[in-house]
């Protein structure tokens, strides 16, 4: 055990399971060297992805701020403020979610967090590198997306920190097992 070891929530998403493809992303996960501590398959409610997309201001406005940020880079202005750019995106997660499946994995070994968001790669397939999952088994944009009112179809969640990869194992874990 060194102080760099980490847990991290993954979650195949509901397009993941429909692609069939998660054998191939847990072979990808396999192949880091990091270690699968647990695995479970789970039908999601409405509530369950509600508290794993949290009604967190904080949280609802980093969302935005990353769309924000990644459109003025393409030299394009939203005029949407960050919170409610979060709001709309919650929602939207919210209604995907409920009702279908996903599979739920805790991965653990040294650095686990930043080894498992380097190979997830952007939140834009479209615009994230080669080789990365979701830059290698989606092509889904921000625009198509929102087009369809629906969430970016990118395959996999991965938590962002130790935080919140604890608040999210007691969500799939233990609250709900
Ligand atoms: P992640 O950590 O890379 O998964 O991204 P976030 O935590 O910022 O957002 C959660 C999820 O919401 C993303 O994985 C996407 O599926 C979806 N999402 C984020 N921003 C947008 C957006 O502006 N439009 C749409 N349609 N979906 C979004
Ligand atoms: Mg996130």
């Amino acid at each position: 055990m060194n102080s760099f070891m980490e847990e991290c929530l993954i979650l195949l998403k509901p397009d993941c399971i429909e692609k069939s493809c998660i054998g191939e992303i847990i072979s990808r996960i396999e192949r880091t060297g990091l270690t699968i501590a647990k695995m479970r398959m789970v039908h999601v409610s409405p509530d369950l992805i509600s508290e794993h997309y949290p009604d967190d201001p904080s949280w609802l406005k980093t969302v935005g701020l990353k769309k924000i940020q990644k459109f003025q880079a393409k030299g394009r202005v939203l005029k949407e403020d960050s919170l409610s750019i979060g709001k709309k995106v919650r929602a939207s997660l919210i209604h995907y979610f409920s009702g279908k499946q996903v599979i739920v994995i805790v991965v653990k070994g040294t650095n686990a967090i930043a080894c498992m968001r380097k190979i997830a790669g952007n939140t834009e397939p479209f615009t994230a590198e080669p080789g990365t999952i979701r830059g290698d088994y989606s092509t889904d944009s921000y625009e198509v997306a929102d087009s369809l009112d629906r969430p970016i179809q990118n395959a996999i969640h991965v938590s962002d920190s130790p935080e919140s990869s604890q608040r999210e194992m007691e969500i799939w874990f233990s609250k709900h097992s």
